[in-house]
């Protein structure tokens, strides 16, 4: 094994598939890994649309990742060739201000795999030991490489302190805003979950959600009013990142809600102050994760997560360039779309 395949964004709305060197390891704190399962996820598809900015083009796509250890630096303990890991994305200086006080994710000087830094859709990696976590071999490829995506879903849900007790409104149900709803049934919340997707409430309702708000039919603040037992909404997360779906839900909020702010448009949000001054709203932002990789793996390994009904596809990935066609294409037929990188 000499060469590999990776597959590139090599500028907005151009993939192609290249062949590279298999990297070794150079310092004793590296593992080289067998890619197995890559997961594209919607940061990926922005990446390669051209709609997001600072992306470090020509660049190998990906962050959800799943793979075999094959050999271990020198230094490298609690991990052995033959174990299973996925990765945390999150590649932080260490000596910035959130650096400083455990909030590497938010670095000043961060970089993230699959966005500034070459990502896992390529068959072979060298990685730093603290960017991976170890999961049972027991675990599937196809339900491992969803870790990341559960991370996101950690973070938001443990930056609002969902508990039960709360009623948690969630704007959109694809990946992020599904792996959140499961993560806040997980912690006793009540959930209410909106698209504009009807198969997406399908598969809202089948994971738990306790109410479905069609977006195409439904008025949200009509229907909130309308549910049975349902006081207001406490918790919001908007899981779509749209400026006006922020303002909508400060509107929605109870007074002292919290909401998640989780977009990257740059795009300024018609907010109006008053409803976060009256309301006495708690505005958070939420971005990748810190410390919510353990936590997810073990309810992972539990059995108390599992995000497989997600899946929608899985392509080979000699046909990866087809699959971010596809994603692109038809964004709406789709779920979580994977790669299997190799067998
Ligand atoms: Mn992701």
């Amino acid at each position: 094994m000499n060469t590999m395949k990776a597959l590139y964004i090599v500028e907005p709305m151009k993939m192609e598939m290249r062949e590279l060197s298999v990297p070794v390891i150079q310092s004793p704190d590296e593992v080289l890994v067998q890619v197995m399962m890559a997961g594209i996820c919607g940061s990926d598809m922005h990446n390669y649309m051209g709609e997001s900015s600072g992306i470090a083009y020509p660049l190998v796509a990906g962050h959800e990742m799943a793979a075999l250890v094959l050999e271990t630096g020198s230094g490298v303990q609690g991990l052995e060739a033959g174990d299973h890991v996925v990765l945390d994305p999150v590649m932080s200086c260490g000596y910035c201000y959130p650096c400083s006080i455990g909030r590497s994710n938010v670095c000043e000087n961060l970089k993230a795999r699959g966005s500034h830094y070459d990502g896992c859709m390529q068959e072979y990696m060298v990685l730093k030991r603290r960017t991976i976590h170890k999961i049972e071999r027991s675990i599937p490829w196809e339900k491992a490489v969803l870790a990341e995506p559960f991370t996101i879903a950690a973070q938001s849900s443990s930056r609002a302190a969902v508990s039960a007790g709360d009623t948690v409104y969630i704007s959109g149900a694809g990946p992020i805003g599904l792996c959140i709803l499961m993560m806040c049934k997980l912690l006793g919340a009540t959930v209410i979950t909106s698209d504009i997707i009807a198969s997406r409430l399908a598969l809202a309702s089948k994971l738990g959600a306790d109410h479905l708000i069609n977006l195409n039919t439904e008025d949200p603040f009509v229907a909130i009013k309308k549910l049975p037992g349902i006081h207001g909404v406490t918790v919001a997360f908007d899981a779509v990142g749209h400026p006006a779906i922020f303002a909508q839900l400060v509107k929605l909020a109870l007074p002292t809600a919290r909401i998640l702010c989780m977009g990257f448009s740059s795009e300024p949000s018609p907010v109006s102050l008053v409803d976060i001054t009256k309301k006495e709203l708690t505005i958070l932002g939420s971005r990748m994760s810190v410390n919510q990789f353990e936590r997810v793996i073990k309810l992972m390994e539990d059995g108390r997560l599992d995000g497989t009904p997600l899946i929608s596809s899985i392509f080979d990935f000699k046909d990866g360039v087809r699959a971010f066609e596809e994603l692109r294409e038809n964004k709406a037929a789709h779920c979580k779309v994977l790669l299997r990188i190799n067998d």
